[in-house]
């Protein structure tokens, strides 16, 4: 018994193979009596997958917009092959048809050109369909000029006009392929891996179509050849169905391959843009040149709004990383530097201290008997009297280079600039007396109240190196001479 999924390949393999074989079993006299066969079973196909991009806007697994931009490429090319069909074996005029087969390019260049990483506002979607309007505009001048008063191609500009349409099928199937290999969004990559895959079949199968229509083969090869542009638009169908349900994926690992999708985007307008004004002749006078013109202008506004986009993201972008590296050097209890900043500064002020030959002095300063007053009122009251001993050992200093910071636990570090230990054991007494006074109870405390501890260091700037650790020592040394006071560690 086959498995679900072989049931299924062959499934789509039989619906795209039903009407190439099918035409290609018809007689030959039928074929004679109804040179249109191929036409209608084209138009067919394209009824069928168009049909299926409609029902696929109801699934919850594709991306409507894209959808709608697939299925207005396929109205116009269904526009253009019915034109084609009801004109056929008439005089009259078939610009229109070619105008049509070649704007069925423009939706699909629409959606190939909408990338994640710009703002989808309505201004940028009025300028894009301005600039699409404008593309189909030039193509109509570029056809016209090429048809003659009947408005019939003329015969030696045929070949040109297939090459023309392979440039424009291997041009869109570059675009999706791109968005494909560096889609960032499950959905993207789903729908433009299904759209790379129509587009090339479209290109290899229309382009032997219509390079076969210019250069007839043997009869048998050129019905194959008629019939061929009946698979891209099944397997488009089948494709739809089999892709329905989101897969896992895994985006681009090279960063710069999806920035050059990005950047390349509104590139892609100007390279149509480019390409269409080649057709642009004397010919069509002003009007042709204003219609060059406009596109341009479409074209710079487009622009403008992109890099207008990407400046104020870049400021913002800035102005949140200053914010965060403001919030990442600030301790979160008490609002003073914390101990990243601390170690920055200290190695700034360190080699400013020996570049200037100046001294560097610290003070370590830790809370006294602060476990047990965490013991009998609780942490929370222990979080409110760090945050007020921060601010009062904060508002003890007075010259803007002297710099707190919370070290740790209940332990703050301050550092003073171009100060002799008489400067520091000044600013350290200042700091017993300020917490001192303060009287924050602390019933097990010096005095019931809370008291700090001081280690004050001078270096001189010889040897500011161990500036901290002598700090630290001389803290130990004013614990164990009985708390609330400072102790200098002995000059170097
Ligand atoms: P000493 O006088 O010898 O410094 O005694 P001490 O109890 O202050 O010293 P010890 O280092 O043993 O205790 C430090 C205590 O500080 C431990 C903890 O309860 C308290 N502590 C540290 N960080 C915080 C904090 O962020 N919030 C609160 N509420 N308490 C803290
Ligand atoms: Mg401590
Ligand atoms: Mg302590």
């Amino acid at each position: 018994m086959l498995s679900y999924r072989t049931r299924q390949v062959v499934f789509y393999a039989l619906l795209i193979a039903v009407l190439p074989v099918a035409y290609l079993l018809v007689p030959s006299a039928v074929h004679e009596r109804a040179p249109e066969l191929a036409d209608f079973a084209m138009l067919a196909s394209a009824v069928l997958a168009l049909s299926y991009t409609l029902f696929c806007l109801h699934k919850p697994g594709y991306d409507r917009r894209y959808l709608v931009c697939l299925g207005l490429g396929l109205g116009c090319w269904i526009a253009g092959m019915t034109y084609a069909v009801a004109r056929s074996g008439t005089d009259e005029n078939l610009i229109s048809t070619y105008v049509l087969f070649v704007s069925y390019g423009a939706p699909l260049l629409y959606a190939a050109v909408t990338t994640p990483d710009e703002p989808s506002s309505h201004g940028r979607r009025a300028v894009d369909g301005v600039l699409l309007i404008l593309l189909v505009v030039l193509c109509y001048l570029g056809v016209r000029d090429l048809t003659d008063a009947n408005g019939f191609l003329k015969p030696e500009d045929m070949a040109w006009v297939v090459v023309a349409f392979d440039i424009e099928n291997i041009f869109l199937f570059g675009t999706f392929l791109v968005r494909y290999l560096t889609a960032t969004d499950e959905r993207d990559h789903r729908f433009f891996g299904i759209g790379t895959v129509f587009l090339l079949l479209y290109a290899i199968c229309v382009g032997i179509h219509n390079h076969d229509e210019i250069y007839p083969d043997t009869l048998s090869l050129q019905r194959l050849a008629d019939i061929l542009p009946t698979v891209p638009f099944m397997a488009l169908l089948c494709l739809l169905h089999a892709n329905e349900t989101p897969k896992a994926f895994e985006p681009i690992r090279h960063r710069w391959a999806r920035q050059l999708s990005v950047s390349l985007a509104p590139g892609m307008l100007l390279a149509a843009i480019f390409a269409l004004s080649l057709g642009i002749t004397e010919r069509q006078g002003m009007f042709g040149r204003s219609v060059l013109a406009m596109a341009m202008l479409a074209y710079v506004v487009r622009v403008t709004q992109t890099q207008f986009w990407f400046a104020r993201t870049r400021d913002r972008l800035a102005e949140a990383l200053s914010t965060v590296e403001r919030v990442s050097l600030l301790d979160e209890l008490t609002g003073i530097p914390n101990r990243r900043a601390f170690d920055q500064t200290l190695e700034e002020r360190t080699k400013e201290a020996a570049r200037e030959g100046r001294p560097l002095s610290v003070l370590m300063i830790d809370i006294d008997h602060f476990k047990t007053f965490n013991d009998t009122l609780g942490h929370p009251e222990g979080d409110v009297a760090l945050r007020s001993v921060a601010r009062l050992l904060a508002g003890a200093l007075r010259r803007p280079a002297d710099f707190i910071a919370r070290y740790g636990g209940e332990e703050f570090v301050v550092i003073l600039p171009g100060t002799e230990l008489e400067g520091a054991q000044v600013v350290a007494r200042r700091m017993n007396r300020a917490v001192y006074d303060a009287q924050l109870e602390h019933s097990n405390g010096i005095d019931r109240r809370v008291t700090v501890s001081i280690g004050v260091a001078t270096r001189s700037p010889d040897h500011v190196q161990g500036v901290v650790m002598h700090a630290d020592r001389a803290l130990y040394s004013a614990k164990h001479a009985g708390r609330n006071r400072f102790v200098a560690a002995t000059t170097d």
